[in-house]
């Protein structure tokens, strides 16, 4: 496994395998790497002749009271998991190689990105403009044939499938699973902040989507799910920032099921983490959640 931190030096330890064919693939993180990192590292060893990770703690999708200057790091620690897990390249850029000086441009989608996690009460559509503009650069550095990103940021998938089609990026997104501890937390760099009697309420967001999904039939209010989750929610003294039921793809709100793939999502704060989890609800489909 090598490790670069220039776009030329990335350039040129990828001119050799796409000479000769080889297919990328690209996994992009912010790093101090977990079971769900890893779980993309290995599918896309498993996929693609060649992987590529990318490690930079992205300043562009952190609001101006968030965790950037706390965000945990262990740069050792994740060489070795990703070797382990089959990396070939880490791309690991300072930030003036990402930001130089006079960097002015931006990619930003419209329309999915102001609701959620996009949501100015929230962390602001802002958020996701610093997200599709460093990843539209890392597909541009890189070039991937394959780029794989975690349902667990399920908006984010969203956006930047929406990112690709309509910039013609010449790339397959691949969505990958949740990972989850055993009690149903969804693993998260962020975990780390969590003291351990959060970390106990923690596991609520899990739950509480476990309840909604379980109220979850066709033609049935997505509020009385909702509700289901908000119950569970308060008996672990989480107060949701957000929990709502949208249409999977377009992110439009969903008032009733209607077989269509429900995305029901749900941001909190708890103790001194900022937690995310989200279930996808096929109600009456074969296997009825995925991605959970
Ligand atoms: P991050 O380092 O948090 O920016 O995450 C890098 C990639 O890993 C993103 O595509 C995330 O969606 C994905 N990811 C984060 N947590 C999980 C998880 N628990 N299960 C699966 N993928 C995850």
């Amino acid at each position: 496994m090598r490790v670069v931190e220039t776009k030329a030096a990335l350039r040129d330890a990828l001119a050799a395998p796409r000479r000769e064919g080889l297919t990328i693939g690209l996994v992009p993180t912010m790093g101090f790497l977990h079971a769900g990192h890893v779980s993309l590292l290995e599918s896309a060893h498993a996929e693609c002749d060649v992987v590529v990770m990318s490690l930079f703690v992205n300043p562009a999708q952190f609001g101006p009271g968030e965790d950037l200057d706390r965000y945990p790091r262990d740069r050792e620690r994740d060489e070795r998991m990703a070797a382990d897990a089959g990396v070939d390249l880490i791309y690991a850029p300072p930030t003036e190689e990402v930001y130089p000086e006079g960097f002015a441009t931006a990619v930003e989608v419209s329309g999915l990105t102001e609701v959620l996690c996009g949501d100015p009460g929230a962390r602001g559509p802002e958020h996701f403009r610093g997200v599709t503009t460093v990843v539209a650069k890392l597909f541009n550095t890189v070039g991937p044939d394959v780029a794989y990103f975690g349902q667990k940021d399920a908006q984010q998938a969203v956006v930047i499938r929406r990112m690709a089609a309509d910039l013609d990026f010449p790339v397959r997104i691949e969505v990958r699973p949740t990972v989850r501890e055993d009690d149903g937390l969804a693993l998260s760099s962020r975990n780390a902040y969590l003291e351990p009697a959060d970390r106990e309420r923690a596991p609520a967001l899990h739950a509480a989507l476990g309840a909604a999904a379980d109220a979850a039939e066709v033609g049935a209010a997505t509020a009385d799910a909702i509700a289901a989750a908000r119950r569970v929610l308060a008996e672990a003294g989480v107060e949701p920032e957000y929990l709502e039921a949208r249409d999977a793809e377009r992110l439009e709100p969903i008032e009733t099921f209607n077989g269509r793939p429900v995305l029901l999502a749900i941001a909190a704060q708890v103790g001194g983490a900022r937690l995310i989890d989200n279930v996808i609800i096929e109600p009456n489909a074969p296997g009825r959640t995925r991605g959970a």
